[in-house]
């Protein structure tokens, strides 16, 4: 049997920068928050957690002296909230997120409304609205796109950096029908839209795929449902516990791979219980 690590796997630039500036701060003696999961892998949140670093919801009420902002971003408020706490930022926001909130700033200072093409709950876009002034409007699908919803004002069109480029281009065309003075900024980040054809020629140069992540990443299920379109025998699995040992029994050549958010050692760990399980 041959185990094979996709070449291409693991963290993304933004996400290997936050946790090295997070590693860094804990291994100095930062108490340190952030608010949320900094990554959505429970097993690195379990790793992270137990050097030091605190979850918290709010601001209010934590003992700590710095928060660490995420890749993800933050709302404007959080970084005035925080100052007046006294609290101490290590901000790890990603540079293609940074680049988006300032074009939205420049697009309220001209007085355009902002349309975020994305999901509302998701922890970019909630930081994105942020910085809309109270004019932002978050489009979660093409359906939006009707005119009683867009109204024809000079506007701002951007998605969150981990949209879908073809859902994206598809809501620009019906964008540009509604709103005579539109400008575009294409925030989609180029990790994310060429992940998904290099995780398809891995996905097709092996027998099996394991795919591995965070059961709650949403890009971690959009990167597995791709693997699945074009190998069947594809598995994702958070924990080497939940391997199909008996399944892959059956393979010779077997790929091991994960999303944006799942760190090495785990596409590592993973291929040595393989090796070990079943050779
Ligand atoms: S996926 Fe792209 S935008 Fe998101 S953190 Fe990574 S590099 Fe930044």
């Amino acid at each position: 049997m041959n185990v094979v690590i996709d070449p291409k796997a693991g963290f993304c630039g933004g996400v290997k920068r936050a946790i090295k500036m997070v590693e860094k701060a804990l291994k100095e003696g930062d108490e340190i928050f952030v608010r949320g999961e900094l990554i959505h892998n429970p097993r690195e949140m379990e790793r992270l957690c137990s050097l030091g670093l605190e979850i918290c919801g709010e601001i209010d009420g934590v003992s700590c002296k710095s928060m660490f902002i995420r890749t993800h971003g933050e709302t404007p408020n959080i970084y005035r909230q925080a100052n007046s706490a006294g609290i101490e930022i290590i901000d790890a926001t990603c540079k293609n997120v940074r680049r988006s909130q300032k074009i939205i700033a420049q697009a309220v200072k001209e007085k355009r409304k902002i349309y975020i093409f994305g999901k509302e709950y998701h922890p970019e876009v909630i930081g994105l609205l942020g910085y809309c002034g109270g004019n932002g409007k978050v489009l979660q699908s093409i359906e939006e796109v009707i005119p009683e919803f867009i109204e024809n004002v000079p506007s701002l069109l951007i998605p969150q950096t981990t949209a879908d480029p073809d859902k994206f281009e598809a809501l620009r065309l019906k964008m540009v029908d509604i709103v005579s003075i539109l400008q575009v900024y294409n925030a989609i980040c180029p990790f994310v839209s060429q992940r998904e054809s290099e995780l398809q020629e891995f996905a097709k140069s092996i027998d099996a795929l394991i795919f591995i992540g965070g059961r709650h990443s949403s890009n971690t299920t959009v990167l597995f449902a791709v693997c699945k379109e074009v190998n069947p025998n594809s598995f994702f699995v958070e924990k080497p516990e939940e391997l199909p040992l008996e399944e892959l029994s059956q393979f010779e050549a077997i790929g091991i791979s994960g999303s944006a958010s799942t760190p090495m050692w785990q596409l590592e760990e993973t291929a040595a219980t393989i090796l070990e399980k079943i050779d």
